[in-house]
C-alpha cells in the first residue's frame, strides 16, 4: 500500500530517514604495492639515518678517546691501543658511509645497523678497558646504553636487544677474563651480577619504550601511505593504548581528523551517501576480499527515470527532495555491510558484498518496487518517481576488476532504460 504524501518538503517517508551514513572504512590491507612503497621508504630512511649518525659517531669516538687518555693512569701503554681502536672505528664508520652513498645493495645496507652497533660497543668497551680499573668496568654498561637506545629507536627492538647483549658480553669478558690494564682491585662476582642485572632491566625498559614508540610510528606511517596510495582505511590501534603518551594523543587527533575528512571528502552532502571516489576505493577493497575468500560482490546501478522532467515540472528543490528520498529508501533497504553511493546527478551505485545472483536480483527488484510504491511529494504535490536498475556480479575467483564490474552494471542499467524504464535488468 502506498504511503501517504507528506506536506513536509524534506521527507514523505513514514520511517525516520537515516542520517548521513558514515563513510565505511576497513582495516589497512597490506597489498604488494603498499609493501613495496613502505620498504622503499624504510630503506631510504635507514640510509639517511646512518649517514647523519656518522657525524655523531665521529664526535663520540673523539670524545671517548680524549676522556680515556686524560683519565687513564697508564698513558704510555694506552696510546697505541687507543690509536688502533679509533683507527678501526673510523675506518668502519667511513667505509659504511661510503658504501651507503655509492652502493645500492639493500641487503648490504640492512647489515650496517648491526655492524655499527658492534663497532660502537667494541669501541666503548675498548676505551673503558684502557682507562678504567677492573671495578670501574661497569662504565661499559653505562655507556652501552647509548648504542642500545640508538639501535632500538632508529632500527627496532631486535637491534636494541642485540646492542644490549653485546654490551653485557663485552663487560663480562673484560671483567672476568682480561688482565687488568689499569691497576685496581677486581670486581666481585656478586658485583658483576648486580651490574648486569641493573643494565638488563634499564635496557629492557629502553628497548620496550623506544621499540613501541617506533612501532606505533610505523603504524601511523602505514596509515599515511595507504591514504597516499588513494585507499580509504581506518587507523590502526593508535590512540587506544593502555599506557597513553604523546603519541597516543597524536593517534587520537588522527582519528578525529580522519573521521572529519572522510565524511567531507567521501560523502555526498545532499544525500549523505558515499561519493564516487569513496565507492571506487571501497569496491576495490571488497573485490580483494572476495578474491581472498572466493566470494562474490554484486553491483547495482540505479538511475531515476525522467528526472529532468521532475526538475522541470516541480522545480529543482523538489528534485533535490526526490534525490534525498530515493537515497533514504536505498539506505533502509540495504544491509549494514552494503554501500550506497551517489555517483552523479540522479545516478546511484550500491555494492553488495557476499551477495549471490538470486539475492542480488531480489534486492534490486525489492528496491525498484519500494521506489515505485512510495508516494513522493513536494509541498503537497505528489510526484511520480520510478527507477531503472542494472545489476552485475563479480566472482572472487574470476579476478574481475572494479572498472569492468562498474561498466557491466552501467551497461545493464542502459538496457533497462532502453527497454522502457522502471525495471531491473542484468
Ligand atoms: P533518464 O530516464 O534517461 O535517466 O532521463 P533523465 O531525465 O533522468 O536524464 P538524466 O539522468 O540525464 O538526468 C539527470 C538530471 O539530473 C539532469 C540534471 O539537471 C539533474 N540533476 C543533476 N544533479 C542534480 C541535483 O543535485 N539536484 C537536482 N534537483 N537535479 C540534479
Ligand atoms: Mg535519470
Amino acid at each position: 500500500m502506498p504511503t501517504p504524501v507528506s506536506t513536509d518538503t524534506n521527507t514523505s517517508l513514514k520511517a525516520p530517514l537515516p542520517s548521513a551514513a558514515p563513510v565505511t572504512q576497513e582495516l589497512p590491507l597490506v597489498t604488494p604495492k603498499l609493501e613495496r612503497a613502505m620498504l622503499l621508504e624504510q630503506t631510504e630512511l635507514r640510509r639517511e639515518v646512518l649517514l647523519w649518525q656518522r657525524w655523531v659517531r665521529y664526535l663520540g669516538i673523539g670524545m671517548l678517546a680524549l676522556v680515556s687518555i686524560v683519565f687513564t693512569t697508564n698513558v704510555e701503554g694506552a696510546v697505541l691501543p687507543l690509536v688502533v681502536i679509533v683507527g678501526v672505528y673510523l675506518a668502519i664508520v667511513t667505509s659504511t658511509a661510503w658504501m651507503l652513498r655509492h652502493m645500492r645493495s639493500t641487503a648490504l645496507h640492512a647489515s650496517f645497523p648491526w655492524v655499527l652497533a658492534l663497532a660502537d660497543v667494541a669501541a666503548i668497551a675498548g676505551c673503558c678497558y684502557l682507562s678504567s680499573a677492573p671495578q670501574q668496568l661497569d662504565r661499559i654498561l653505562l655507556l652501552g646504553l647509548l648504542p642500545v637506545q640508538v639501535a632500538a629507536f632508529y632500527f627496532g627492538r631486535r637491534h636494541g636487544a642485540f646492542a644490549a647483549a653485546l654490551a653485557i658480553v663485552a663487560f663480562l669478558v673484560l671483567a672476568l677474563f682480561a688482565a687488568p690494564f689499569v691497576d685496581g682491585p677486581a670486581a666481585t662476582r656478586r658485583g658483576l651480577v648486580f651490574d648486569v642485572a641493573l643494565f638488563a632491566v634499564v635496557s629492557a625498559v629502553l628497548i620496550y619504550t623506544f621499540g613501541s614508540f617506533r612501532q606505533r610510528m610505523v603504524e601511523l606511517r602505514t596509515y599515511c601511505k595507504v591514504i597516499e596510495l588513494g585507499e580509504n582505511v581506518a587507523l590502526p590501534r593508535l590512540g587506544t593504548e593502555r599506557w597513553p603518551d604523546e603519541l597516543t594523543l597524536l593517534g587520537r587527533s588522527f582519528r578525529t581528523m580522519h573521521a572529519r575528512l572522510a565524511e567531507q571528502i567521501g560523502s555526498d552532502p545532499l544525500t549523505g551517501c558515499m561519493n564516487r571516489r569513496s565507492l571506487e576505493s571501497r569496491l576495490r577493497s571488497e573485490l580483494r576480499h572476495a578474491r581472498r575468500r572466493n566470494s562474490t560482490v554484486a553491483v547495482v546501478a540505479l538511475d531515476i527515470d525522467n528526472f529532468k522532467t521532475i526538475n522541470d515540472t516541480h522545480g529543482h528543490p523538489a528534485g533535490d527532495v526526490v534525490l534525498q528520498q530515493v537515497a533514504a529508501i536505498m539506505k533502509v533497504t540495504v544491509r549494514d555491510t552494503d554501500v550506497v553511493a551517489r555517483i552523479g546527478g540522479d545516478e546511484f551505485l550500491i555494492v553488495l558484498p557476499d551477495a549471490a545472483w538470486q539475492g542480488a536480483v531480489a534486492f534490486a527488484e525489492r528496491l525498484r518496487r519500494r521506489v515505485d510504491e512510495h508516494q513522493f511529494g513536494f509541498a503537497g504535490t505528489p510526484i511520480e518517481v520510478t527507477v531503472s536498475v542494472g545489476l552485475a556480479l563479480g566472482r572472487g575467483r574470476d579476478s574481475i576488476s572494479s572498472e569492468l564490474l562498474l561498466k557491466e552494471a552501467d551497461a545493464a542499467l542502459y538496457k533497462a532504460k532502453t527497454a522502457g524504464r522502471n525495471r531491473v535488468l542484468l
